[in-house]
């Protein structure tokens, strides 16, 4: 598509290897990653990427994802520029989707707004956090939604309040084909200090219990209801367990660690033995977090 490079410039790039979009560090080349700065310009890719019959899909820090070794034929876009920015608005923080969410744990921190302590660590986007449903200790993102601003498929942009938004555990019911351009979180003034000590509490539990230095996707699986999948896992005797380069962490069970060059094929087929072996110690069929994507 000429028209992606004449439009975009060095904003398109093309054959991009995942391996260096996806924090997990694997996953075969995509078509094109291309970086869009507003609403007009993402409308504009999404509609010509569907004319030339390609697949698209919004790619946040793509810290959900597991992209295949054989990569992905269609177009990622990227919110960039000013769909990246983040801004405080007396008790809210507008973050645009392309934002980074620790640039949003920071922020807060610093102005003195409570309630997205539970975020720190947690690598993505804002318009990936939202869309993903992002959460710990607890808490989630959409609890903080006051609004999301929507790219619809029609091209239009709609502002919807958080609540109109059904949400669940890992899940937010966008409509199909949406795409988050910016989410407007409400929090509650505090104390700088008391926020950024609240802040490194969490960030200190996760550096106990997480791998948080190793290329992963952060847990691989859903806590079924009831129960932990990090501690199915390990009681079913899986950690340790390695394919290849990726080996399921010493430290979280419900982690896979990229030790250096594994293979999509690799995290799969550990997720595969994984599965089976919680299926059979436990009777408990394990639910994916994690998103794969790309062409099998
Ligand atoms: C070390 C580590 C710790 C983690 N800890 C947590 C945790 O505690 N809790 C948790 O929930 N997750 C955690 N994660 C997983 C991940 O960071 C979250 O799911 C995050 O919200 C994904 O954001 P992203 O921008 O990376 O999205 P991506 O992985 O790039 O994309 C995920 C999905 O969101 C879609 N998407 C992204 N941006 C948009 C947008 N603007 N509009 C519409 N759709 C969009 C993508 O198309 C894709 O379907 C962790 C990951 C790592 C590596």
């Amino acid at each position: 598509m000429k028209w992606l490079r004449d439009t975009l410039g060095e904003r398109a790039r093309f054959h991009q290897p995942m391996s260096a979009h996806t924090t997990w560090a694997v996953g075969g080349p995509a078509w094109c990653v291309c970086q869009v700065h507003s609403a007009e310009e993402t409308a504009a890719v999404i509609r010509a990427t569907e004319e030339a019959g390609l697949p698209w899909m919004v790619l946040g820090r793509g810290s959900n994802l597991l992209v295949s070794d054989r990569g992905y034929y269609g177009v990622m876009l990227r919110l960039a520029g000013p769909l990246a920015r983040l801004r405080r608005e007396g008790d809210h923080i507008r973050a645009g989707g392309g934002a980074p969410l620790p640039a949003a744990v920071k922020l807060a921190a610093r102005v003195g707004l409570a309630g997205l302590e539970w975020a720190v660590g947690i690598p993505g986007t804002a318009g990936g956090a939202a869309a993903t449903n992002a959460g710990a200790f607890g808490s989630d993102l959409a609890a903080l939604t006051r609004e999301l601003t929507l790219l619809m498929p029609d091209g239009e942009v709609h502002t919807l309040p958080g609540e109109q938004v059904p949400a669940g555990y890992r899940r937010r019911e966008l409509p199909p084909g949406a795409v988050v351009l910016e989410v407007l979180l409400a929090l509650q003034p505090d104390e700088p200090r008391a926020v950024a000590e609240r802040t490194e509490h969490f960030l200190a539990q996760r550096r106990q219990s997480q791998p948080v230095a190793a290329a992963t996707a952060g847990c691989v699986f859903k806590n079924p209801p009831g129960d932990a999948a990090g501690r199915l896992i390990e009681a079913a005797g899986c950690k340790g367990l390695a394919v290849g380069q990726a080996e399921v962490s010493a430290r979280h069970a419900n982690f896979i660690v990229n030790r250096g060059r594994a293979s999509a094929r690799d995290v799969l087929a550990l997720i595969e033995q994984v599965r089976r072996r919680v299926r059979e110690a436990t009777g408990v069929e394990l639910e994916l977090e994690v998103e794969v994507v790309g062409d099998a």
